[in-house]
């Protein structure tokens, strides 16, 4: 017999889902935001400030070696998870934002020119437009958008049309935490690397739902956050190529990204040691290496299986609804469902469900221009995670239904 998820065993893993909210069970669905987090990684982080805690890199007593080989390991664990080429490759940053900053500080900003083309998507969330127009107001980087169509995917033909011999970096997302579509990394990177572009591939909403292979995209940068792979908050990724890293200037200066320092020269540490100045957030590290051995352990394959059925069967319950309208709509999509009514604000619908002790989003989702692009100013989101159930969908739709109903 195949191999299944076993959702009631998962649940008692996560202790946040055993509360009760306005005195009804959580139902948490705003999964897209932050994930929950496991037991063994709460306990881990219990571990570290009980049995570890010392600052990495520079001490060779006992605490400082075996935090330091905690620390460490996880990248090991990383790269692995990702299947990139080596642990030198990993590099630890704050989250996703960060981590897109930091290419266009340590990368965009050195090697590309007044000019030059940049090639982002409307789907994509502030932390991948910002960064760089902030170069363009800087520089004078060109930044080009490739549109998407009404069911949320990228039109191929004019993402094409955009690129000229300028167009030098291309920054997507890889999974919409707003609309739930699952770009098709794997062929655009590989438009953009026949016009010889450096690809970034924004990862925050895809590395907890689908296997990720950075080497079968084909891409040079991927970043995640660790707080939406239920792991703790102020950690994240960012995966690049060594040979990138290596060119690269550092992104902020001071201790442990410094070989020797003398007020003449700096020279600086190899990477990818080169990018993390200062003490870093240890334990959200130690946390991330366990929280990715729970989901090796899980099996993401079995993961991703789970939510796709229980993905289909959210947006099939939705959609009888009457007078729903669900944002996007395509054949590869995941996690993120997002729903407008015409007759009632995204915020009051928030906050009947809160009142029922279910989780969801309302807001722009740090997507403002997908908002736009839907003539909307806001839309209502739920967005799954494989410790959830057809029976909190149920709870979901019900109360969506009674809530628009109301709103009459
Ligand atoms: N990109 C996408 C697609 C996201 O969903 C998010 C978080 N909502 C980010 C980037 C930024 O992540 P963080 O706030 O953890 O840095």
């Amino acid at each position: 017999m195949k191999a299944k998820l076993n959702v009631g065993e998962v649940r008692k893993d996560f202790p946040i889902l055993q509360s009760t909210i306005h005195g009804k069970p959580l139902v948490y669905l705003d999964n897209a935001a932050t994930t929950q987090k496991p037991q063994v990684v709460i306990d881990k982080i219990v571990q570290y400030y009980t049995g570890m805690n010392s600052n990495i890199h520079r001490g060779v007593h006992h605490l400082s070696q075996i935090a330091t080989d905690a620390y460490e390991n996880t990248r090991i664990i990383v790269s692995k998870f990702i299947n990139s080429n080596n642990e030198r490759e990993i590099v630890y940053t704050r989250g996703a934002t960060e981590s897109i900053n930091l290419v266009a500080i340590s990368y965009a900003r050195n090697f590309l020119k007044s000019g030059d083309e940049i090639i982002i998507s409307t789907l994509e969330h502030h932390a991948n437009i910002v960064p760089w127009q902030m170069l363009r107001d800087e520089m004078g980087i060109v930044l080009k958008i490739a549109p998407i169509d009404e069911n949320g995917d990228i039109i191929f033909e004019q993402y094409k049309e955009l690129f000229t011999k300028r167009t030098k970096f291309v920054s997507l997302v890889h999974v919409s935490n707003s609309l739930g579509v699952v770009n098709n990394v794997n062929l655009l990177t590989k438009i953009a690397k026949e016009n010889n572009c450096v690809v970034l591939i924004d990862g925050s909403q895809s590395i907890q739902h689908l296997k990720v292979d950075v080497q079968e995209i084909g891409c040079d940068f991927f970043v995640f956050s660790g707080h939406k792979l239920y792991a703790p908050t102020g950690i994240g990724i960012l995966w690049a190529k060594e040979e990138l890293l290596n060119k690269m200037t550092p992104y902020q200066g001071g201790g442990d990204m410094i070989l020797s320092v003398s007020f003449d020269k700096t020279t600086y540490n190899e990477v990818p040691f080169k990018f993390e100045a200062g003490t870093q957030n240890i334990e959200g590290a130690i946390g991330l290496g366990t929280a990715i051995e729970y989901l090796n352990k899980l099996d993401m394959q079995l993961i991703a299986e789970y939510e796709n059925e229980l993905y289909k069967y959210m947006r099939e319950q939705l959609s009888n609804i009457p007078d729903i309208r669900l944002i996007g709509n395509t054949s590869n999509m995941t996690s993120a469902a997002s729903f407008h009514f015409e007759h009632i604000h995204p915020h009051d619908m928030g906050t009947m469900l809160d009142m029922k002790g279910i989780a969801i989003r309302t807001g722009h989702h740090c997507t403002e221009p997908v908002m736009k692009r839907y003539g909307i100013p806001a839309t209502s989101r739920a967005s799954i995670s494989f410790y959830n159930t057809t029976e909190e969908i149920d709870k979901l739709v019900l109360a969506v239904d009674k809530a628009q109903a109301m709103f009459r």
